[in-house]
């Protein structure tokens, strides 16, 4: 059993700062749940707001092709503000969900202390910078301390914390983060591979690039050889 009593300090002060930031406009600035009370409104609201969200969206749509130059009365273009209102709702599903409905007590008392790897979870999110998609994948290794979560939700938790405004290096850390929390396992080591829309389509147009980010916690992190294991394990 490996200790880290950084962790466990950086852990009990961001439950601090969900708990100091209730009051502010900012509801939960460790970004799992609420990143902004817009947040908490969207995932508490009834069907009639839902409605008018999307009303709203699909007029800023319109706007935008106009903005582009085009006619939104085409034939073609008459229906695009809609969809694509939809569609952005559905890619930022991810901020109406919370840890606690995603985990949904699927965590078991288990002695498995070997490692946990849960590989080739495909990632779809939108880059927060120019609002444009990246996709990837994400590879999560946990060593369990006596706790471990349902498969399947290791796989909703990447959807809930990708399916929003997000950069890599933030879903990355966001998914030890939530982990962390729910399990306190004895390390975690996530990787995540992505291309970014970003960077095929404009500014340096490197269309074969791949953005690579990892972050560790616990033992991966005190243990190379370990680590080491891991990454030859999810390897192609
Ligand atoms: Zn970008």
């Amino acid at each position: 059993m490996v200790s880290n009593s950084s962790n466990t300090h950086e852990v009990n002060n961001k439950k601090q700062i969900i708990n100091n930031s209730m009051d502010s406009n900012v509801i939960d600035k460790y970004g799992f749940c609420f990143p902004a009370s817009g947040t908490l409104k969207r995932k508490t609201e009834t069907e009639e707001e839902k409605e008018i969200r999307l009303k709203q969206l699909t007029g800023a749509v319109t706007t935008i092709l106009e903005c582009l130059g085009e006619d939104p009365n085409r034939e073609g273009l008459l229906k695009t503000p809609e969809r694509y209102a939809k569609a952005l709702l559905f890619f930022t599903e991810g901020y109406e969900k919370d840890i606690n409905e995603v985990v949904n007590n699927a965590i078991f008392e288990e002695d498995h202390d070997g490692m946990v790897i849960v590989k080739d979870i495909e990632i779809f999110s939108l880059c927060e910078h120019h609002l444009v998609p990246f996709s990837g994948k994400i590879h999560i290794a946990y060593i369990p301390d006596k706790k471990v979560i349902g498969l399947s939700k290791i796989a909703r938790i990447t959807e809930m914390i990708s399916r929003r405004l997000q950069i890599q290096e933030r879903i990355t850390k966001q998914v030890c983060d939530v982990l962390e929390e729910v399990l306190q396992p004895k390390g975690i080591a996530v990787v995540m591979e992505s291309s970014h829309f970003c960077m095929v389509m404009r500014g340096v147009q490197k269309t074969q690039s791949c953005t690579i980010t990892c972050n560790t916690t616990g033992v991966f992190k005190e243990d190379i050889k370990l680590k080491e294991e891991f990454l030859s394990l999810i390897k192609h």
